[in-house]
C-alpha cells in the first residue's frame, strides 16, 4: 500500500495516517498556505480523471450539510488517484472512544443514536441511503457533538466494483438483511442503528462468527433479547431496538428519527435505567486491609519496599520556623530544607495537619517528612517505579500515587487501608492528578490526552475527557460550583501539548471554553481558588491561567470568558498555582526562579530561586509557606508573601 506521509495532495501536505479502513487510508493534512487541519482521505482505487460518474457522487456528498455530518471540504484526483478532504476530528470515532466490549449507560447510548439519526434522516429526506453506518463511521467533533461519515462512499466504491472482502468484514455485522441481499434501503441504515445501540447497551453485537455465519444469521436468525444478557435494561428499551432489528423492513419504524424518538421515549420511562451498563474498569479487588498502622507502612507493602520503615522521629521546630511563625520572617525566607532525595523531585504535596510533606521523586521513592524541620520520617522505595505522582483529597483523608506502570492507587490516610487501583490509564504515562475541592473525586490525565475522572472510593469513572490531542500535561478543578462558568457545575481546565486550555464540565465532559491563541504547548495549569471581586460593586468571578512553554503567562476570566492577563517571561514557565485564598499566583520557569504575584494588583511580590528549574510547588494548606522543589533534588520550604 502506498504510504502518502510527507505527500502533497490538493493544496494538503499529508503529515500522518490517522487510520485505514475496507478501501482507504485517512490521512492528518495541512493546508499549505492557510495551516488548517483537516482529514484526507485516499481511496484504494485508481480511476480515470474524466469519470464523470465519480464526480457525480462527489457533488452529491458535498451537498450535505448537517450539524450531524461530517463536513466535505474537497474532492480530487492526483493522477489517478480519487481522495476527498473532510473536517479532521481530533477526538477520533465512537469506537475508539468506546473501545469493542463497552457498555454504555442507556441516556449515552440515547443522545448518540439521537444525533446520529437526525443526520440520516436528513440523508435521506435528500433520497440518500448512508449504507455503512457503525462506530467507526462516527466522528467525535469539537463540542462533543457525534459527526457521522463516510456518506456515499460506501455506494462510490461499490459502484467501483471493489469492495474488497475486509470492507464487507467491519461492515457486515451491522448490515441489514435486505442490504445484503442486493436491496439496500432507508430501512436498512435504521437496521445498522440498531445493530449499534444493540452492541452498546448489551456490550456485544448480535451477530458474530464467520463472515458466513453472520450472514446466516442477519437474514434468518432472531437477536438475542438484550435484557437476557443486561437484565436492568428497561423492557420498553428493549422492544424499541428489536422492532428496529425487524428483518422485514416494513416492520421497522416508519423512518430512523421515529426509532430515536421512541427510544428515547422508552429510556423515559425508567429513570433507574440510568444506573445500567457502567464501564468496568476498576479493580475493587484490590481493596486490601493492611495491617500495619500508618499510611506509610501500606505504601511500603504495596511498593515492596526495599528499606524498612523508620519509626517517625519527632523534633522541636528549629530557631527559623518558631521565628518564621512569631515574627513573621519576610517572603522567601527558607525555614526548612528537605535533601534526602537523590534525584530530580517530580511531585509533593502537604498532608493536611500543614506540618508533613509527601514527596515523590526519580530516585523512585516516595518521602514523608516534616515540612517544619526538614527532617524525614518515612521513606519508601519502589522496584517497579510505582510512584511519580502524589495527591491529596481536600478533606486530607486520603492520598493517591500515580506509578509509571499506570496504575493509580488510593490509600485512606486514617484507617490504613488501600482502598483500590484505578486501572483506567493502561498503556499511558500519567501526568497529572487533582482531587474534587469537595467530593471523592479524582481527575487524572494522560499521556493519550485524555483526562479521566474518577470515584476515588469505588473506582468507577464518571467521565472520560478527550477534548485534547495531545498529551495532557496539567489539570485543575473549579474550587466550586459558583467559581465555574455560569449555569454549569464543577469544572477542569486542563492544557498540554496541543497547546490549547480547555474548561469542561465535570459530569457532562461537555467542553465549556477553548483558549488556544498561543502555538506553545502548556505546561502549568491553575484555576484560581475563589470566587473574588475584581471592583467594588464588580460581581464576583474566577479564573483559570496557565504557562506555556515559550514563556507565556495567561489568565481568563472565566465568568466573563474573556482574557485578562496575557505577559511573557523570558524563560520556559513549567508550573503555575494559586494560593488557597487566590489572591496569589505563583508560577516556575525554567530559568530556576518562582516569582508570585499579588493578583488583586498584578504586581510582583517575590522571586525565589532554585540552583535547578524547579518543577512542582504547594502551598501549605494555611497558605503561609510554599514548598517547591525541582532537579537540584532539594525541597525548599519558605515563606509565602
Ligand atoms: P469504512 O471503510 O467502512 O468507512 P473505517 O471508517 O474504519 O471503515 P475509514 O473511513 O477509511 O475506515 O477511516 C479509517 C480511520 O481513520 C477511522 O476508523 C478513523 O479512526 C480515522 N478517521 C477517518 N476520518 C476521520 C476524520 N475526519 N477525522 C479523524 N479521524 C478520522
Ligand atoms: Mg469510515
Amino acid at each position: 500500500m502506498v504510504d502518502y506521509i510527507g505527500q502533497r495532495l490538493g493544496n494538503y501536505q499529508l503529515t500522518r495516517l490517522l487510520g485505514e479502513g475496507g478501501f482507504a487510508q485517512v490521512y492528518l493534512g495541512e493546508h499549505i498556505y492557510l495551516s488548517t487541519q483537516a482529514a484526507i482521505k485516499v481511496l484504494n482505487t485508481q480511476v480515470a480523471n474524466d469519470e464523470g460518474w465519480f464526480r457525480t457522487e462527489a457533488r452529491t456528498i458535498a451537498r450535505l450539510v448537517h450539524p450531524n455530518i461530517v463536513r466535505v471540504l474537497e474532492f480530487g484526483i492526483e493522477g489517478s488517484t480519487p481522495f476527498l478532504v473532510m473536517d479532521y476530528a481530533p477526538s477520533g470515532t465512537l469506537r475508539q472512544r468506546h473501545p469493542r466490549g463497552t457498555r454504555l449507560p442507556l441516556a449515552t447510548v440515547t443522545s448518540y443514536v439521537r444525533q446520529v439519526a437526525e443526520a440520516l434522516q436528513y440523508a435521506h429526506n435528500e433520497k440518500l441511503v448512508h449504507r455503512d453506518v457503525k462506530p467507526e463511521n462516527m466522528l467525535v467533533g469539537r463540542n462533543n457533538e457525534i459527526l457521522l461519515s463516510d456518506f456515499g462512499i460506501a455506494l462510490i466504491t461499490q459502484t467501483m466494483g471493489d469492495q474488497g472482502i475486509q470492507n464487507v468484514a467491519g461492515t457486515l455485522p451491522y448490515t441489514a438483511p435486505e442490504q445484503i441481499q442486493g436491496k439496500p434501503r432507508q430501512a436498512s441504515d435504521q437496521y445498522s442503528l440498531a445493530i449499534v445501540a444493540y452492541e452498546w447497551l448489551v456490550g456485544d453485537r448480535p451477530f458474530n462468527g464467520s463472515l458466513t455465519e453472520i450472514i446466516s444469521q442477519q437474514l434468518a436468525v432472531a437477536p438475542l433479547p438484550l435484557r437476557a444478557s443486561v437484565p436492568t435494561i428497561p423492557p420498553a428499551v428493549e422492544q424499541v431496538i428489536l422492532t428496529a432489528l425487524e428483518k422485514d423492513p416494513d416492520k421497522r419504524f416508519n423512518n430512523i428519527l421515529a426509532f430515536a424518538l421512541a427510544l428515547e421515549q422508552a429510556s423515559q420511562l425508567d429513570t433507574s435505567s440510568q444506573q445500567i451498563n457502567q464501564p468496568v474498569e476498576v479493580d475493587l479487588a484490590a481493596a486490601t486491609i493492611l495491617p500495619s498502622s500508618l499510611l506509610a507502612a501500606s505504601v511500603a507493602n504495596e511498593l515492596s519496599a526495599v528499606k524498612p520503615p523508620e519509626p517517625p522521629s519527632v523534633r522541636q521546630e528549629p530557631a527559623s520556623f518558631a521565628q518564621a511563625k512569631s515574627q513573621a520572617a519576610p517572603a522567601g525566607t527558607v525555614i526548612a530544607r528537605y535533601r534526602e532525595h537523590t534525584n530530580a523531585i517530580r511531585s509533593l504535596v502537604w498532608l493536611a495537619d500543614g506540618k508533613r510533606i509527601v514527596s515523590v521523586s526519580n530516585e523512585k521513592t516516595v518521602h514523608v517528612w516534616d515540612a517544619t524541620t526538614g527532617n524525614k520520617l518515612q521513606t519508601y522505595q519502589d522496584a517497579s517505579d510505582a510512584a511519580r505522582l502524589v495527591a491529596r483529597s481536600a478533606d486530607g483523608s486520603l492520598i493517591a500515587t500515580a506509578g509509571s506502570d499506570a496504575l493509580i492507587r488510593v490509600w485512606n490516610f486514617t484507617t490504613n487501608l488501600l482502598i483500590g487501583t484505578y486501572r483506567g490509564h493502561q498503556g499511558q504515562m500519567v501526568n497529572a492528578m487533582a482531587w474534587s475541592p469537595t467530593q471523592q473525586l479524582l481527575a487524572s490525565a494522560a499521556t493519550d490526552g485524555t483526562v479521566h475522572v474518577w470515584d476515588a472510593n469505588t473506582g468507577q469513572p464518571l467521565t472520560i475527557y478527550r477534548g485534547h490531542t495531545g498529551s495532557v500535561a496539567m489539570l485543575a478543578w473549579s474550587p466550586s460550583e459558583s467559581a465555574s462558568p455560569p449555569g454549569h457545575g464543577l469544572c477542569i481546565v486542563s492544557g498540554g501539548d496541543d497547546a490549547s486550555i480547555q474548561t469542561w464540565e465535570v459530569t457532562t465532559g461537555k467542553t465549556i471554553a477553548l483558549y488556544r491563541n498561543q502555538p506553545a504547548k502548556v505546561l502549568g495549569v491553575g484555576w484560581s481558588p475563589n470566587v473574588y471581586t475584581l471592583s467594588p460593586g464588580a460581581s464576583t468571578s474566577s479564573r483559570v491561567g496557565c504557562g506555556r512553554a515559550d514563556g507565556m503567562i495567561q489568565m481568563w476570566d472565566t465568568t466573563a470568558n474573556r482574557e485578562v492577563l496575557s505577559y511573557r517571561y523570558p524563560a520556559p514557565v513549567s508550573f503555575v498555582v494559586w494560593s488557597p485564598n487566590g489572591k496569589r499566583f505563583a508560577y516556575a520557569s525554567e530559568d530556576k526562579m518562582i516569582e508570585v504575584w499579588d493578583t488583586m494588583t498584578n504586581r510582583k511580590l517575590v522571586t525565589f530561586t532554585h540552583a535547578s528549574p524547579p518543577r512542582v510547588m504547594a502551598w501549605s494548606p494555611d497558605g503561609k509557606y510554599i514548598a517547591s522543589g525541582g532537579d537540584d533534588t532539594i525541597i525548599q520550604v519558605w515563606v509565602a508573601p
